[in-house]
């Protein structure tokens, strides 16, 4: 219900009493309080004024195709914290820059001694990126204090927005806020050509104080982050809302294919033992054995250099890489043993020889909060929405926020699931409908509904 519906209905109703001009006073003096007291339940955000920021935000680092090449700590970041600062100030929080460069923004509660409620996401972008990935989160988590100051509501628990510094390049700001911030990774240089160290203080941190940055434990009362999604999950299905159940991890081996290299006039094809063409019977078993078998994991050969590298010699080598990702370690590990065997039996058949090195592994973070997960699920559906639980396959700041409080992750649509790009594009009822549930989903942990504990369930 809007507030015009109550006041026609309010003067209605004094009219139907038959108090002719006292009727206006009667609802002008409703109003206030028909207003004020609109239930939690029954608050909306403001569709186009999300929109209008979206636009305005993607107006820092604007490229010529359309998109944001905004990288941390380079000018067009800054000025984009500058004015997503004012938005803050303008709706009232008291704003200040952490040691790690993040921004945050703060909303007391009624009762100063509880755990914060924080919530956001960044606003830095990977070169020649879009306009959705993160902005949404931070417009949205202005949005939801928007829509409390519009209704004069007071919270329980002090509210937190946060936009997290580099999160696309080392996620410096939520590392830090989780507490064991690697030193060394303070001198890596970013892709704006400031070291992440002299990035922090670009942007009014101090590196050499991150440790202040750190939450106390159990000093969250929770943290949720709105996301776009990044993949085409959610578009493809005609899905609304995406409850993220945690974010993968990701392992890299390097494949390296033995075989000979030869004469390619003079040798017969039955005498070869070619590199190359038993990687590719590999890279299709990868990919059937990753379809095949049930569940959310993906399986990926992403590079590939063939040696000597002639067109006309029988490659004698070939070296690959192979990416898998899942929410389980386990299973990664049970695929790629299945993928070893397949390996096994091509080299025997073949005659050639494969090994597995490994590369690189980013464990599984931590999963995100089963309650949390529960009030986004239930938030949506009282929205009417529709839901999907559903992995991240891309890294995000809730992952280190897990570490130190329950974390919740809301996912809405990507149109045609395309990210880290010009072309991404999340429609404005979809950015709504995933600020509306993280405003419910707020105001539900703020009146308690996180209890009772049932992690681990
Ligand atoms: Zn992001």
């Amino acid at each position: 219900m809007n507030r015009w519906c109550t006041t026609n209905a309010l003067s209605r109703f004094a009219g139907w009493l038959g108090h002719g001009g006292f009727s206006v006073l009667f609802a002008a003096i409703l109003l206030p309080v028909a207003v004020a007291a609109t239930p939690p339940s029954a608050m909306r955000v403001n569709q186009q004024r999300i929109e209008q920021r979206i636009l305005k935000l993607a107006e820092f680092g604007k490229n010529p195709d359309g998109g944001v090449s905004r990288v941390a700590f380079s000018e067009a970041d800054i000025e984009g914290r500058k004015y997503v600062s004012k938005l803050m100030r303008e709706a009232g929080l008291s704003v200040r820059v952490d040691a790690a460069g993040n921004i945050i923004g703060r909303r007391e509660g009624k009762e100063p001694g509880r755990p914060v409620i924080v919530f956001g996401s960044h606003i830095d972008s990977v070169p020649h990126g879009g306009n959705y990935d993160g902005d949404l989160g931070v417009i949205a988590a202005i949005e939801c204090v928007e829509i409390l100051n519009q209704h004069d509501f007071t919270n329980l628990h002090p509210l937190e927005v946060i936009v997290f510094s580099d999160e696309e390049g080392s996620m410096v700001g939520s590392w830090a806020l989780a507490g064991d911030l690697n030193p060394r990774a303070l001198e890596v240089v970013s892709h704006s050509g400031k070291t992440i160290r002299e990035g922090i203080r670009a942007i009014g941190g101090d590196p050499d104080e991150l440790a202040g940055a750190a939450y106390e434990k159990g000093g969250i009362a929770a943290f949720v982050e709105l996301h776009i999604e990044q993949g085409s999950v959610l578009f493809d299905e005609g899905i609304q809302i995406g409850v993220v159940e945690g974010i993968v991890g990701i392992h890299w081996w390097e494949i390296t294919i033995d075989g000979s290299a030869n004469h390619a006039g003079t040798t017969p094809m039955k005498k070869r033992r070619d590199a190359m063409v038993a990687a590719a019977r590999l890279t299709l078993d990868i990919n059937e054995i990753v379809t095949q078998t049930p569940g959310q994991q993906v399986g990926t050969v992403g590079r590939i250099r063939a040696e000597p590298g002639a067109p006309n010699v029988i490659p004698g080598r070939v070296v690959m890489s192979l990416e898998l990702r899942d929410l389980s370690t386990e299973k990664i590990e049970n695929i790629f043993d299945r993928i070893e065997a397949a390996a096994r039996s091509i080299g025997e058949e073949m005659g050639t020889e494969i090994a597995f090195e490994p590369l690189y592994v980013s464990a599984v973070p931590p999963p995100t909060d089963e309650r949390v997960r529960r009030l986004i699920d239930e938030s949506a559906r009282s929205l009417g929405l529709t839901t999907k639980r559903m992995a991240s396959g891309a890294g995000h700041d809730a992952q280190e926020m897990a570490r130190i409080a329950p974390t919740g992750m809301i996912f809405v649509p990507s149109v045609d699931g395309i990210s880290h790009s010009p072309k991404e594009f999340t429609r404005p009822e979809d950015m709504a409908n995933g600020a509306n549930v993280l405003l419910q989903t707020i105001l539900r942990i703020d009146r308690g509904e996180l209890e009772p504990d049932i992690s681990g369930i």
